[in-house]
């Protein structure tokens, strides 16, 4: 994954200069969660993170308290394939999404086109694995790049009829690129990232999701270190 030198709060999943995910705004820190949670009992106070604050956080994380990690917020501007944000988008609960229209504008020619291409794995009907050498990998790609100009030639030649884009968008492949805004708390974004940042996940989306995960953790730094010892078992660093 790459940054960008300029606007170090971009990255570029894909490193093909085209899907990025941006840190747009935050608000909130763990001691607001420390806090949403001391308020049962009159506890909060403005005092800094201590180190009962981070013993806190570890309790809430593995006692299933969740609640407490809803009192932020982290916006993201994401640009991925619409075959990624198709899985996004299922997260329903504490994600807000406001998405590029194609009614309202003439769709960018952005295509996402795989590096390289994955064969079906045999055993799980979802999955994907790694090409063996058995793939015709420069056939793939030709066959996707006709497809891709096929498709967005034919849009074009719709709008220039004078078809109507909330028509002519019908025409336009899964690899196209839309962009959205997405607004997460801690909670749901930890349980989108155990969900999509797994070894079961679509490997361009896990890279998406990968990518939100990275740019909220520098936010909310104890909850992530808690959570990722939590779900990898190991004791966390310093604590
Ligand atoms: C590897 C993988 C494969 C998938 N394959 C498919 C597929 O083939 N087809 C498909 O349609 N989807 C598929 N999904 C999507 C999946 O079923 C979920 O819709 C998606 O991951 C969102 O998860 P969620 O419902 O937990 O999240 P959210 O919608 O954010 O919900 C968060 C939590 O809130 C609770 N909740 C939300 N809505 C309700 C409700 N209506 N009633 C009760 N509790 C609720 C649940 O506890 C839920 O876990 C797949 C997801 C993954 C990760």
């Amino acid at each position: 994954m790459t940054a960008n030198a300029s606007a170090p709060l971009t990255l570029f999943p894909l490193s093909d200069g085209l899907g990025s995910v941006s840190l747009v705004q935050h608000v909130g820190d763990d001691k607001m969660i420390t806090n949403a949670a001391r308020v049962s009992f009159g506890g909060d106070n403005l005092a800094p993170l201590s180190a009962r604050d981070e013993k806190l956080i570890r309790y809430l994380l593995r006692h299933g308290h969740g609640s407490p990690f809803e009192h932020n917020l982290i916006t993201f501007k994401v640009v991925c394939p619409i075959f990624v944000d198709r899985q996004v988008v299922r997260h329903r609960v504490g994600v807000s999404k406001n998405e590029i229209s194609g009614r309202y504008v003439e769709l960018e020619e952005r295509n996402f086109t795989p590096p390289t291409f994955r064969k079906q794995a045999p055993s799980n009907r979802q999955a994907s694995v790694e090409d063996d050498g058995t793939l015709d990998q420069e056939g793939a790609a030709r066959v996707w790049e006709e497809a891709w100009r096929g498709a967005f030639g034919a849009y074009g030649r719709l709008l220039a009829l004078g078809v109507t884009r909330e028509q002519a968008r019908g025409v336009l492949p899964l690899s196209l690129y839309t962009e959205s805004y997405y607004t997460f708390n801690v909670r749901s974004l930890l349980h989108f990232l155990e969900l999509r940042d797994h070894e079961g996940a679509q490997w361009e989306t896990r890279l998406f999701a990968r990518a939100m995960g990275e740019l909220a953790e520098p936010l909310f730094p104890v909850t992530f270190r808690e959570w990722r010892a939590l779900h990898t078992g190991e004791a966390p660093q310093g604590a």
